[in-house]
């Protein structure tokens, strides 16, 4: 079949333009331009050459040729200048040069410029085994114009690659964004919701696109009133400053966290604004070390204020220069201040110990301590201080000594103690024991007291924590000791927890390395 034949069937070439301007995967693209030529100029084989940004030119898809000899080619578009996008210089010396290096005896290339403006993409190179009839003015028109909507299609299918690497580089900075990242619509309806807020919130991003950021991620004030609805910044934005709020997200599990939340509008070529993108921090550290200051200043306010106003009273009344006081009374009174006084001294220690142990872990003095031997000790200490509860003391008679530091376990087991008889108001028996196990040794103190729920077990030996309930509010205390009995513990390598169920008492375990 004669080229010039091929060459005036426009519908063909029609067809042919549409379906390279309708695919944007770049070697589909390069192939289907490629049988086309082949095809439009009765060859037997043919090759496409690209041009990369560095100018070089290199085979991009190859027709009729097998993979090996591809690179055989290579004199055909060595040293073609790219600054001359539509000249294919000296073709035929080329030709024999290939022909040489690739054995095969190449008759007859054509050779077709991808060019845009004055702009060169590559080559098509058609061969065809015999030579063919020349083309006439009429049939190099029409492959010009083939080879410019090849070359536009070529150009569309990178600009389409480049857009498309681009969206993948942004995607991953959205994903891997050490903030959340969430985009909405000016209707607040989310669009993207990065990995980092669905390790934040446990909310994925199937489950949060689609559905109104109010709804899936309702912020509320520390004390529990919505703050979306009444402050979102997007529809009340402040006068100057950013679009920013701030408030605390309660996650299924029950654990908050608190957000702070900046918003930057996006705005269309007519000046709207079509999305917003949100970065959201997780400021709960920030906050939990602004709660702690707080508690800190209300604890010591409270806690000390106390004795304090105690000892003053009983002070100043003592010293009225205006009463003889019975020795007796004196005597009572003195005792008093100096209980206060202790009392003092243990919460000024307990501050300091748990600031001292923000800072670093704790040091212990080792020795080998004879627990049963402790516990009867502290056991004596406290006895004095209450009427309605009884001690009992239960340890096996080979119970191995532990190493530790003497100290801080009177203090630990002091802390328990003092907490059983605190927390069991109506008395009771109150059990100290242990058990030998094969590498470790178990304590524990047992009570008939209040208990403590089971979702406070983890929380009770946190710093400043409490158990909210009426009992808590009336006894005094800082939420202080339950944290240093850990902290003792962990320093010895060893561990506590609580079994307890409300009402039924609290059982606390501690286990030590032998
Ligand atoms: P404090 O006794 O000063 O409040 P702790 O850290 O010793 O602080 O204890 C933390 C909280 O754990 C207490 O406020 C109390 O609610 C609870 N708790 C501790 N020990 C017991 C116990 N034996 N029985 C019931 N509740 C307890």
């Amino acid at each position: 079949m004669l080229p010039d034949f091929r060459l005036r069937q426009r519908d063909y070439l029609l067809n042919i333009s549409q379906a390279m301007n309708s695919q944007l995967d770049l070697p589909s693209l390069l192939k289907l331009i490629l049988e086309s030529s082949v095809e439009l100029l009765a060859g037997q084989a043919g090759l496409i050459v690209l041009r990369h940004d560095s100018g070089k030119l290199s085979p991009a898809a190859a027709f009729g040729l097998s993979r090996e000899t591809v690179p055989l080619f290579e004199p055909l578009w060595r040293d073609i200048p790219r600054d001359a996008p539509n000249a294919i210089p000296d073709i035929s010396m080329r030709l024999a040069l290939a022909s040489r290096s690739t054995g095969v005896p190449l008759r007859q290339v054509v050779a077709l410029p991808l060019s845009i403006e004055a702009r060169n993409r590559g080559y098509i190179f058609v061969f065809r085994a015999r030579g063919a009839a020349s083309f006439t003015e009429n049939d190099n028109q029409v492959l010009r114009t083939f080879a410019d909507n090849a070359a536009i299609a070529v150009e569309n299918a990178y600009l389409y690659r480049q857009v498309s690497a681009e969206r993948e580089r942004l995607n991953a900075i959205i994903e891997h964004s050490g903030d959340g990242v969430m985009i909405i619509n000016p209707f607040r309806i989310i669009r993207i919701w990065n990995t980092t807020l669905t390790n934040l919130t446990g909310i994925t991003a199937k489950e949060a696109i689609g559905r109104p950021c109010y709804d899936v991620l309702n912020l509320k004030t520390k004390q529990g009133a919505g703050l979306c609805h009444t402050q979102c910044p997007i529809l009340h934005p402040p006068a100057n400053g950013p679009l920013y709020i701030e408030g605390y997200y309660e996650r299924r599990d029950g654990v908050k966290i608190v957000f702070a939340d900046n918003y930057a509008p996006q705005r269309d070529e007519d000046d709207e604004v079509d999305q917003y993108i949100g970065t959201l921090r997780d400021v709960t550290r920030l906050y939990e070390a602004e709660d702690l200051k707080e508690t800190l200043l209300a604890v010591i306010s409270h806690e000390l204020k106390t004795p304090v106003s105690i000892i003053k009273g009983y002070a100043g009344t003592l010293a009225r220069e205006d009463a003889a006081w019975e020795p007796a009374v004196l005597r009572d009174g003195l005792l008093i201040i100096e209980e206060e006084a202790d009392k003092l001294n243990k919460l000024i220690t307990d501050f300091l110990e748990a600031s001292r142990l923000q800072t670093g872990s704790l040091k212990l003095h080792l020795t080998n301590v004879d627990l049963p031997d402790l516990a009867a000790h502290a056991i004596n200490a406290l006895k004095a201080t209450t009427a309605n509860h009884h001690f009992a003391p239960d340890f096996p008679p080979d119970f191995p000594p532990v190493p530790g530091d003497y100290e801080r376990l009177n203090e630990l087991l002091t802390n328990l103690l003092s907490n059983a008889i605190k927390y069991s108001p109506n008395g009771g028996l109150i059990r100290v024991g242990g058990k030998a196990l094969q590498k470790t040794v178990r304590l524990y103190v047992a009570d008939e007291g209040v208990g403590i729920p089971a979702t406070e077990h983890d929380r009770i030996f946190e710093r400043f924590h409490r158990v909210d309930n009426g009992l808590t509010r009336q006894a005094p205390g800082t939420g202080l000791g339950l944290f240093l009995v850990k902290a003792v513990a962990e320093a010895h390598g060893g561990s506590v927890w609580v079994e307890s169920v409300p009402g039924h008492g609290s059982t606390f375990w501690l286990e030590l390395p032998q």
